[in-house]
């Protein structure tokens, strides 16, 4: 079976990506405060297990573990020496997972920071790490890219042409995290849906959606109609994507536990689905289970 260009493939039927890779390592005994990126260096049997879990349970694509592997995170772990060598190992665990006929992503997180004037950074200096990261991810051998978990417009914004400065032809996800704000939402830096929408799709990405966040699994509905309508007006190019919590975190012990089982998250991507968004997986709580259940609801 040849493979069709990612950029073409998320075109066609539903695109299904993985679960969270975070709440995995904690479940499967890692410490929360570790450099889960550093376990590509580390401990890349964990990785690889975890990645080969979705695709077994029926994931397309599965997103490499480099979320953090940017000099500023992995900065504060005292390893940005280590971010080129972070990245193309990780892309080299998600590779030898995916075979030949799936595909990996690239995770570009945020830096932790704020830009100025807010805070200490600045944007050239955020541009030259993330094209950093973006390079060692491209010379690891991505399909493409995912730049998410996004709260400020100004760093997606950033995040967005540094990779499109070197991506090529590799597709370009990018997504924002969302919280309820009375009847609207807005990422924790104010930034509102119609906003997010109209900067990233200017800036000419493949795919524009939302992930992690704190909403209800009816939120995470409604957030995608929103999502939907938003990108309709703006581009018919763009692929919506959405990769919801499972639920809303509750605190047990200090800890944030995600309840949804998986086949009321796969109930709840089948709507998000049905209101047009094309390429779906989980964040936070989601494991191999609610990736099974979502494929088997809707991929038949
Ligand atoms: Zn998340």
């Amino acid at each position: 079976m040849a493979r069709v260009s990612l950029t073409e493939r998320i075109k066609q039927d539903l695109f299904l990506l993985d679960g969270a890779m975070g709440t995995e390592l904690i479940a499967r005994g890692i410490d929360v405060g570790k450099c889960n990126d550093y376990l590509n260096i580390e401990q890349p049997d964990i990785i690889f297990n975890i990645h080969r879990s979705y695709f077994e349970a029926g994931s397309d694509a599965v997103i490499a573990n480099t979320f953090g592997a940017n000099k500023y995170v992995l900065g504060r772990h005292g390893l940005a020496e280590e971010t080129i060598k972070i990245n193309k190992a990780g892309v080299q665990i998600a590779r030898d997972a995916a075979g030949e006929n799936k595909y990996v992503l690239g995770d570009i997180g945020p830096s932790g920071d704020f830009l100025e004037p807010v805070g200490p950074l600045k944007a050239q200096d955020l541009k030259d790490a993330y094209v950093q990261q973006a390079n060692a991810l491209m010379d690891g051998g991505v399909d493409g890219f995912i730049i998410e978990t996004m709260t400020a417009l100004e760093e997606i914004t950033v995040a967005i042409e540094a990779v499109k400065s070197i991506s090529g032809d590799l597709p370009v996800f990018a997504s924002m995290s969302f919280d309820k704000a009375g009847d609207d939402f807005k990422t924790m830096m104010g930034v509102d849906v119609e906003a997010a929408v109209a900067k990233i799709v200017s800036l000419g990405v493949d795919a524009v959606g939302f992930n992690c966040g704190t909403l209800s699994l009816n939120g995470y509905i409604d957030l995608a109609k929103k999502y939907v309508s938003a990108v309709q007006g703006q581009s018919a190019d763009v692929v919506v994507y959405a990769e919801p919590n499972a639920g809303r975190p509750e605190l047990v012990e200090e800890k944030a536990v995600y309840k949804v089982s998986p086949d009321d998250f796969a109930e709840i991507v089948e709507e998000i689905h049905a209101a047009g968004v094309n390429i779906v997986g989980g964040c936070c709580g989601t494991g191999p289970a609610h990736i099974r259940a979502t494929a088997e609801k809707l991929k038949r």
